[in-house]
């Protein structure tokens, strides 16, 4: 981080502090700002975490997930009030206000200092400090790295630890993506130095599955999955029906597109939601063929070169026509041997 000396200063007063993060969380956007929280409460803030919108279950067991005020859940009022009184903001793991959904308004519009601490290319320009690094697999990482470069290593407990490891170990796919530098590595070995129980976090993320998920996994594989060889492209499409019929819950959806990507040959796999305000979509990709920019000219979205999102407002029928359409204009790049795992 520029900087570091003001910021330094800033935080060792207390604070009234809020950490908010994108919607719909994943590990890396809670466990950083859960690990976060529970850092500067222990340095003596008052630290509040607001998420836009619900997360999986299967992140339910992090320190501090009892606190977290769940924006959509009835507590508009409540995050409104601490937004508006709030000294200090972080926003974690996103680059861009309109990803928390109405709450960014209100983040935009406070008085409070804002911290932006992220990976995702593209940031808007909201912040007066920022910690942004797309080299970084996972703004986990990042966090420990600040933690560390405040002189406060001391101050990483076993919880802490465990939270930012699940941002790291997810963000990376398990240690599977091109992001997985020598420093993830090293970066995790230290975590687990302090204490986290990489098996334990492990189990609770990736095997923690209702029996109705497995079922829809195995419904989407059969009747969902669409295969285009000459494009390279896999892709499912998931109807509110679809959900319905398996009971599904936040989160139950998550890694469905890395089937498709995991197909030999496949280098662009997408699934494409429809939840009950928008349709969702999941991009993922190897190699050149970027989805941050597919992403982002096409569905308001964006993400990473390798992995995005984004949504669509018309419906899910009309949404597919639009995806295969592109499809077609991209041909040319798509159609490419996949040349870095040759
Ligand atoms: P996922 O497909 O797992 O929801 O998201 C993949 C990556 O793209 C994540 O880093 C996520 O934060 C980002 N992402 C997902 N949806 C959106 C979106 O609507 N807008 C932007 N800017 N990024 C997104
Ligand atoms: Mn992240």
């Amino acid at each position: 981080m520029q900087d570091i000396e003001a910021f330094k200063e800033l935080i060792n007063k207390p604070r009234k502090v809020v950490i908010t993060t994108h919607h719909k969380p994943d590990a890396d956007a809670l466990g950083s700002s859960l690990g976060l929280a529970s850092f500067l409460k222990d340095k003596g803030h008052q630290v509040d975490v607001i998420t836009p919108t619900d997360y999986p279950n299967f992140l339910n067991w992090m320190d501090g997930n009892d606190e977290v005020i769940i924006f959509c859940d009835g507590n508009q009022e409540k995050s409104y009030k601490l937004v508006a009184e709030a000294e200090l903001i972080f926003c974690l793991d996103f680059s861009s206000l309109h990803r928390i959904d109405e709450l960014g308004e209100a983040v935009g519009k406070a008085d409070a200092v804002k911290v932006l601490i992220d990976h995702h290319l593209g940031p808007d320009s909201f912040a007066k400090f920022k910690l942004w690094s797309t080299e970084a697999a996972a703004t986990a990482e990042l966090i420990y790295e600040l933690i560390c470069d405040l002189g406060e290593r001391e101050r990483i407990t076993k919880d802490i630890a465990e939270s930012l490891y699940a941002g790291i170990m997810t963000d990376t796919g398990s240690f599977k993506h091109p992001n997985t530098t020598e420093n993830v590595f090293r970066v995790c070995g230290e975590l687990i130095k302090l204490g986290a129980d990489t098996a334990k976090v492990s189990k609770l993320i990736y095997d923690n599955n209702s029996v109705d998920r497995i079922k829809f996994l195995g419904f989407a594989l059969n009747e969902r999955l669409v295969v285009l060889p000459e494009l390279k492209t896999a892709y499912f499409a998931i109807s509110k029906d679809d959900l319905r019929k398996f009971n599904s819950k936040t989160g139950d959806t998550e890694g469905l597109v890395n089937y498709a990507l995991s197909i030999k040959g496949i280098k662009f796999a997408a699934l494409i939601t429809e939840r009950e305000d928008a349709v969702k979509m999941s991009f993922r990709s190897i190699g050149e063929f970027s989805v941050n920019e597919f992403a982002s000219s096409h569905f308001s979205g964006g993400g990473h070169k390798n992995a995005a999102g984004g949504k669509s407002d018309a419906g899910l029928e009309e949404t597919l026509t639009k995806f295969k359409g592109l499809l077609n204009d991209y041909k040319d790049e798509l159609s490419q041997e996949i040349k870095e795992y040759a």
